[in-house]
């Protein structure tokens, strides 16, 4: 895969945002192959449908760009926040590919898709109304804080300026599709406790680790007053997707995936 983009296609274009527009989107759809089915490309919609900026001829899978130079900050900057939260509680999101690229070197060095479903409404943060004075006063964005997103939902297509095996990436995004389950609500739960599972120092962990982090859930969760039954049952949902294993009498192990 050709990591450098087309420099052509920003000639005539001044602003910066909109050079960078123009190589970004070009270099995907030149070179970018879908990551959920294989296909060799992903073509650009033509008029700028508000729903995606990429989709697939093959399997129909959409794709959101966001692209910076530089590495992604914790918070990235998107669109209108009740957009967002409509669109991921009504499961139309697509999608995302964040590419980072070298303004210097005019590659790309990172790219990592973040899948539908991993979209949560507690990783998506309300930004400040804008300013009275602005031309759209009292509009309201949002931020998407990748951090909140557990490392099984951030899988690299391009690392450090190196592609990874494609087969590796389709068979990453495959398997986070069994965490594809139910509502936002739901999803939110399974994250937060997988999220925990990402942190525990050490792959083979018990149950009563995993208690320990009652107190941080219900706090996250003042609503649920059965806990443990919830860490419970999201255990048992990783470990039928493959993300760990019970080893039996209340152990278990974190695969390295
Ligand atoms: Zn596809």
């Amino acid at each position: 895969m050709d990591l450098c983009f087309d420099l052509t296609l920003a000639v005539g274009y001044t602003s910066r945002a909109q050079r960078s527009r123009r190589l970004t989107e070009g270099w995907v759809g030149a070179h970018m192959f879908c990551p959920r089915c294989g296909n060799p490309n992903i073509r650009h919609y033509n008029n700028n449908e508000p729903v995606a900026d990429f989709f697939c001829p093959r399997c129909n899978g959409c794709y959101e760009l966001k692209s910076k130079s530089g590495r992604f900050n914790e918070r990235v900057n998107d669109g209108a926040y009740a957009t967002m939260i409509e669109r991921i509680t009504s499961n139309t999101n697509p999608d995302f590919l964040f590419l980072s690229y070298s303004a210097a070197a005019m590659c790309v060095t990172d790219l990592v898709i973040v899948p539908k479903h991993f979209f949560v409404p507690k990783i998506i943060e309300e930004r400040p109304p804008l300013a009275p004075s602005a031309r759209r006063a009292g509009w309201r964005g949002c931020n998407i804080l990748l951090s909140g997103v557990p490392k099984q939902g951030r899988i690299a297509i391009i690392r450090s300026g190196t592609e990874l095996p494609r087969e590796q990436v389709i068979e990453k995004l495959h398997r986070s599709s069994n965490l594809a389950k139910g509502d936002v609500r739901t999803r939110t739960w399974l994250f937060d406790v997988l999220n925990c599972v990402n942190i525990l120092p050490h792959d083979e962990f018990s149950l009563s680790e995993m208690y320990k982090y009652e107190k941080l859930l219900s706090t996250i969760h003042p609503d649920n007053h059965n806990i443990r039954a919830k860490i419970r049952q999201q255990l048992q949902i990783l470990r039928d997707a493959g993300y760990i294993e019970f080893l039996g009498r209340g152990s278990y192990r974190r695969l390295s995936l």
